[in-house]
């Protein structure tokens, strides 16, 4: 009988459990994306980016020989009809970790075992499942360092080739078309943009991953904090979507170490760092939703998204140049460099006093490597609300920050047109990307400053010791 593979972040071929077993199994393997009520929540960029993703998928599958099956609707529903329609005796997928997919999961697999069928689900989403790290007294993890150590020698198997051969069943069950899910839609102006920006597909994940390990990796260490430099991976958009395994990634990391490249160990410790957020989101799932410090529920956050310094702030228009830079590399890029992530978080939450949530869901609505576990722990972290979480009184100050890693201006200059004669394409793409009513041109003054980073800095303080 036919193997119905469920695809959902995991959209490769190579490194995948999932599709080896289902080949394994015989038979016929029917792929299926579903377009389901946890697509449907994604936010604009992350949707255009599973669109993208999707796109390419389809085409290597029919390349092989096989398809991908678009169907929308509950996922029960929709692998109850394929079962009826193709006679499929089993179905497979890779385990997702975060609690709105965990919870869906569990009732699918129970319903479709109900019903007779054989039902797995297989690791490759995380290099280790995140119940099998265990602190010596049996709980999970709650900071890093200790963490990093349980896991950082662990063996971790080579990745998987792709199969060699997709088995077809003689009948294909019909397909919604891509194009009619209208997943770019919600980008609206800003989807040519990012378009313009985004390598989608395994096999470029693979070439990106191939030439960071070649060219970048040994310098790594230090370039990583350069916004204004192609220093980094790049593997979280990847990632995200499944068009590259954590193993793949891991294993360039050791190659990488064992051939003595001084930055690969700091790079496998960025990936432990994903791994860490899917460990804590699995074991307090609350790290999605709420202040995950039970005391921090009380701290006076603001928590009106439409105050004029947030929209400001969203807009990269706060008047501060690292910060408007970083907005708006993330609004036409749908990425954001770590260190101005950082440095962007920490304005919001701390010169402006606003939830982290606001940011937290900002990012989810305009990152195209928008991962729930990661993205709210990096905001919990900045906010100082977080496990393991940088002290509040921390305050980045974006001028220092700036003048330390940007120190000529290159990152500033790619990103905000206002000022210069010429502005560079990067800067301009952003009056292309946002919607007309922010009513911005290049030929604009530069922002002014609407908050003293002083003054803000100094407020966040001192809400901090009237909290504590
Ligand atoms: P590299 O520097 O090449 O790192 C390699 C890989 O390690 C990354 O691809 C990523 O998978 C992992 N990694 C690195 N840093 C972190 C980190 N701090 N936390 C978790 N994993 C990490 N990352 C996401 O993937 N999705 C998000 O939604 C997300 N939101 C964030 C929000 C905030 C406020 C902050 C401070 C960080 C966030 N990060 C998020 C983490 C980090 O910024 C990105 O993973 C990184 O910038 C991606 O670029 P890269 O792939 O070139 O990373």
């Amino acid at each position: 009988t036919p193997t119905l593979l469920w695809l959902r972040r995991d959209l490769r071929l190579s490194d995948h459990a999932a599709l080896e077993a289902a080949v394994a199994r015989g038979g016929p393997v029917i792929p299926v994306y579903i377009r389901d009520h946890l697509t449907d929540a994604l936010g604009a960029a992350p949707k255009q980016r599973l669109d993208m993703a999707l796109e390419v998928f389809a085409e290597t599958l029919e390349a092989k020989g096989s398809r991908l099956i678009l169907r929308a609707g509950p996922a029960r529903e929709v692998l109850e009809d394929l079962v009826r329609e193709t006679g499929a005796g089993a179905v497979y997928w890779q385990r997702l970790h975060d609690p709105q997919a965990v919870e869906r999961d569990t009732r699918v697999k129970s319903a479709l075992k109900d019903a007779g069928l054989e039902v797995r689900s297989f690791p490759g989403q995380l290099l280790f499942e995140p119940w099998g790290v265990a602190t010596g007294q049996g709980g999970y993890y709650r900071v890093f360092t200790p963490y990093w150590r349980a896991v950082k020698d662990r063996a971790v198997p080579e990745p998987l080739a792709a199969p060699a051969d997709l088995p077809a069943p003689a009948r294909w069950p019909g397909s919604d078309r891509r194009a009619d899910w209208a997943l770019s839609a919600p980008m609206r102006r800003g989807a040519a943009v990012l378009r313009a920006h985004v390598a989608a597909g395994e096999a470029a994940a693979l070439t990106r991953l191939a030439t960071f390990a070649r060219d970048r990796i040994a310098r790594y260490a230090e370039d990583r904090d350069l916004p204004a430099e192609d220093a980094t991976s790049d593997m979280s958009q990847y990632l995200t979507t499944g068009e590259i395994s954590p193993r793949r990634c891991w294993h360039a990391g050791l190659r990488a170490r064992a051939a003595g490249k001084p930055g690969a160990e700091t790079f496998l410790k960025e990936l432990a760092w994903r791994e860490f957020a899917a460990h804590l989101a699995w074991h307090s799932p609350e790290l999605l939703s709420d202040n995950w410090r039970p005391e921090w529920r009380d701290f006076p956050w603001d928590a009106n998204p439409e105050r004029p310094e947030v929209l400001a702030w969203k807009q990269g228009r706060t008047g501060i140049p690292f910060v408007d830079a970083a907005m708006r590399e993330l609004y036409v890029t749908g990425r954001m460099h770590n260190r101005a992530r950082m440095i962007v978080a920490s304005y919001l939450t701390k010169n402006l006093l606003a939830h982290w949530k606001i940011g937290c869901d900002w990012f989810a609505d305009t990152l195209v490597d928008w991962d729930p576990a990661s993205n709210a722990m990096g905001w919990q972290w900045v906010a100082g609300s977080g496990p393991d979480a940088a002290p509040y009184f921390r305050v980045f100050n974006p001028e220092t920050q700036a003048e330390k890693f940007d120190p000529d201006r290159i990152y500033r200059r790619r990103w905000l047109a206002e000022g210069q004669a010429q502005p560079p394409d990067t800067a301009l793409a952003f009056y292309q990307a946002i919607p007309r009513s922010w009513q911005l041109a290049p030929s604009d003054p530069p922002p002014t400053p609407r908050e003293d980073p002083k003054r803000g800095r100094q407020r966040a303080l001192d809400a901090y010791q009237t909290f504590r």
